[in-house]
Order: structure tokens, then sequence, then C-alpha cells
């Protein structure tokens, strides 16, 4: 099969998540409260079968899934996507108790999981990390915080990235998975543009134990960045259906609406900004496509792929969208519709999962290598 083409099943599956999410989907995810995990939306999500394909059927089927769930219903590609995140971890380093008392229930949809890397003082720089694992008969307790973290405080667990040896940077970070039932855990939720399940934790010395270590002692840093490597692109496919979601709204209305004596897609400018747009989403597209490609094959150079893909593709999507509010006027601006609402929706993906700025250096770091 040549590099980039899809083949005729994963669009033929496309099109299928395409349909569900409209019609199965989307109904859940309207009736959520925002800024709350919606467990109808994930346990849907679960008897669908698709949380399952989260694990183990590699970065592009991830991109293919986000992609079309995001063209869609934003709402079930976060709570999708999160699910992955935050269980992650526990698939690629768990042990095997670990994996089973967990995996079975995140694909089901009945247990939420959780990422927690970052800190109010540690985001981009995440390996400035503070959250203290300080020694306490034979395990730790875990005291500090961490803030932006998405599904809590509704998760059901939280791979937790915690300090294991001050002052190591990088190397002095462990992750553990976190129950959250576990006594001194707490959070509180956070109010975000758009409607995402997002909260802060406080951790008053939660008690963790050599069997919560997912990975190594101190080698955490590795599980966050590995985990981040393979989502990296799949944010760009995140950004990628949203586009083509305004994109596809733009097409129709600027065919439709008229004004000084015909369509707006005669107006020479009209038409070029919507050439742009398919241009740049189509663009993203590959790039996202050709680096979720190369983590399945185990290429060299993923870093730089997966930080290329996502920086261009959610640059993209805020172009992309932008312009399509432009196209559309002032109902765009309406609140419910669908353009008001990618634009709230288009504008963290730039921030999260290291920011654009963090993805150049991560391209630039690579070049000069
Ligand atoms: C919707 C949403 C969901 C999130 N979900 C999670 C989650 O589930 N788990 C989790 O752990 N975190 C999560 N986060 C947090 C996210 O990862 C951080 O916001 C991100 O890492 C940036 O950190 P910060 O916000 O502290 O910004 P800062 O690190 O303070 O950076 C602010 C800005 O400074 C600039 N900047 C920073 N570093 C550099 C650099 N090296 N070079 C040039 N410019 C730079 C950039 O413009 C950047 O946006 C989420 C955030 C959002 C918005």
């Amino acid at each position: 099969m040549p590099g980039f083409a899809l083949a005729p099943d994963q669009l033929e599956w496309c099109g299928e998540l395409r349909v569900l999410a409209g019609a199965r989907l989307r109904p859940l995810a309207d009736k959520g409260e925002p800024g709350r995990v919606n467990r109808p939306l994930v346990e849907a999500l679960g008897e669908h079968g698709l949380l399952a394909r989260l694990f183990g059927s590699g970065a592009l089927d991830l991109c293919l899934l986000r992609e079309s769930l995001a063209y869609a219903c934003t709402g079930a590609e976060t709570a999708l996507a999160l699910q992955g995140l935050g269980a992650h971890p526990v698939a690629a380093y768990g042990t095997p108790a670990q994996r089973e008392r967990w995996l079975p229930e995140v694909t089901a949809g009945r247990a939420v999981a959780a990422f927690a890397l970052s800190e109010p003082d540690a985001g981009s720089d995440a390996a400035a990390l503070r959250l203290d694992a300080g020694q306490d008969k034979g395990g730790w307790r875990l005291t500090g915080e961490k803030c932006w973290i998405s599904n809590a405080p509704g998760a059901d667990f939280y791979t937790v990235f915690a300090r294991t040896t001050p002052d190591a940077g990088a190397r002095g970070v462990t992750a553990f998975l976190v129950p959250a039932d576990r006594p001194g855990l707490s959070g509180t939720p956070l109010d975000l543009l758009a409607p995402h399940a997002i909260g802060s934790l406080a951790f008053d010395g939660v008690p963790v134990g050599p069997d919560d270590v997912l990975g190594e002692r101190d080698r955490g840093f590795r599980v966050a960045m590995n985990t981040l490597n393979l989502f990296r692109p799949s944010v760009g496919a995140f950004a990628v259906g949203m586009a083509q979601a305004a994109l596809d709204a733009t097409l129709a209305h600027t065919a439709h609406r008229t004004a000084f004596g015909g369509p707006l897609k005669d107006l020479q400018t009209v038409a070029h900004r919507v050439a742009d747009m398919a241009t740049r989403t189509e663009a993203a597209r590959l790039l996202v496509y050709a680096a979720a490609e190369a983590y399945d094959r185990g290429d060299a150079g993923i870093a730089r792929g997966s930080a290329m893909a996502k920086l261009f593709a959610t640059e993209a999507a805020q172009y992309v969208v932008d312009a399509a509010v432009q196209l559309h006027g002032a109902r765009a601006l309406q609140r419910g519709h669908l353009l008001e609402h990618l634009y709230r929706e288009v504008r963290a993906p730039r921030i999260y999962e290291g920011a654009s700025e963090v993805q150049r250096t991560i391209i630039a770091k690579e070049l000069y290598r």
C-alpha cells in the first residue's frame, strides 16, 4: 500500500464512526454536564467497542478514531482520548495485577482514567514537578498538588507522576497508579472555555506502595514521555476532525448564502480562502497519518514527526475554524452553532500535551542533532 493512502476498509470504518458519533454519541454528549465526566457517554464508547481499540491497535487506528469522532462529536472524541491517555501507562507499564484490575473496566467504559502530570509550577517544564513522594514504611506518601487534570476529580483512578528523588529533574520521577478512593486524595472541578471535564487534585499524604508503581522507580518520566509520543499525532487527528467539520460547514454555507447578487462562493476571495482551508486541512491530515504510521513501524525520529504533526494540525485547525467563523458571519457566533462550539474547542490543543512552542523546540533539537 502506498504511504498515506488509507485502505478501503479503513475509509469505511471512518465513515461508520462518523455516523455512530453523530447518531448515537452526540445525543449523550449533549445531555452531559459541562466540565464533568459524562459516564453514560464513556459507557457507550465501551459498548460500541471503541475503547477496546485504544490498546494495542496502534497509533494510526487511534488517529482514525479521534479524527472521525471529532468530526461529528468532540465530546465523544475527548472522552475516548482521555481513557487512552490515563490508561495507556497501565497497558504499557502495568503489572499483570494492575492490568487485570483496571483495563477490562476501562475498555468497558465502567472505569474512568486520568493522566496527572501537570502542576501549578510545572506545565511545559514537566520535569520540574514537585508532588512529593516521601518514603513511608516500605512505600510512599504523596503530598502536593496537580492541576489541569482532565477527568479530575471524577475519574476512578489516576496515573500520577511524583518526585521520588529530590533535585534529580526528570530522573527522579516515579509513575503511580492511584485509585480515586485512596485516603487523602481530593479534587476540585475547573471551569474552562470549552466544556472539558477537568480539575485539580490535592494530595494530603496519600499512601502508595510498591504494587502501585507503574514501570520502575525514578523512571516515571519515560512513562509520561512515551505516552505523549503516542498521543501527540492523535491530538493532531482531533484537530483535523474539527477542521474538516468546519470546512464542510463552510462549503455548504458559502454555496447557498447569497450576497451582492450571487452565492458567496462566487466571490474569489471567499473561494480562495476555502481553498486554503482545504489545503491546510489535507496537509495536516497527511502529516498526522505519516507520524502515526512511522510510530507504528517503530521508525527513528518519531519525536520529530509526532511534534510536527501536532504542531501543524492544531495550528491549521485554529486557522480553519477561525476562517469558517468569518465566512459564516454572525450566525457562527450564536450559542449552540457548530462553529461557536468548535471555536471554543479548537483553542486548547495548541496548549496541552506540549504547547506549540514546545513542539517547535522538539523539532529544532532533532534537526540540529
Ligand atoms: C484542556 C486542557 C486539558 C489538559 N489536560 C491535562 C491532563 O489530563 N493531564 C495533565 O497532566 N495536564 C493537562 N493539561 C495541562 C497542560 O498539559 C499544560 O497546560 C501545558 O503543559 C502547558 O503548561 P502551562 O499551562 O502551565 O503553561 P506554561 O508552561 O506556563 O507555558 C505558558 C506558555 O509559555 C510558552 N512557553 C512555555 N515553554 C516554552 C518554551 N520552552 N519555549 C517557548 N515558549 C514556551 C508557551 O506559549 C506556553 O503556552 C491540560 C490543559 C488543558 C488546557
